[in-house]
């Protein structure tokens, strides 16, 4: 039996808030990755469809940065620096949402699976 995911719509900003937009998420299901870059970073992320991910404010201040087969493509505030999002390297239709950017989410409350992306 699998679990229907349950979509909650939240709106997002980065640190400086130049770069908003809003995501559905389910909190419900969170991961932390061990990847070169996501254990640098330590953001625990929720997933989000591309089509569910719209940016709202910003996309001009949103800076990005690949590596390795530079499928993964890393989003960052150019003037704040903060990491908002990044489409995901196994599923490139998909988005990985930092969840300490979504409003109202307390990250506390999530219970991340670790994702041993620097094996695979
Ligand atoms: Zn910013």
């Amino acid at each position: 039996m699998t679990v229907a995911s349950v979509l909650q719509a939240f709106s997002g900003a980065c640190h400086c808030g130049a770069v908003r937009f809003t995501a559905q998420c389910d909190p419900s299901y969170s991961v932390l990755c061990d990847c070169s870059m996501c254990r640098r970073r330590n953001s625990i992320m929720l997933r989000c469809a591309e089509s569910d991910l719209v940016i709202v404010t910003g996309r001009d201040a949103l800076n990005e940065y690949r590596f390795n087969t530079g499928v993964a493509i890393h989003y960052f505030c150019s003037i704040c620096g903060c990491y908002t999002f990044h489409r995901m390297r196994k599923l490139p239709d998909k988005f990985a949402i930092n969840a300490g950017c979504l409003d109202g989410l307390d990250t506390a409350t999530l219970r991340p699976i670790l994702i041993e992306g620097s094996k695979n």
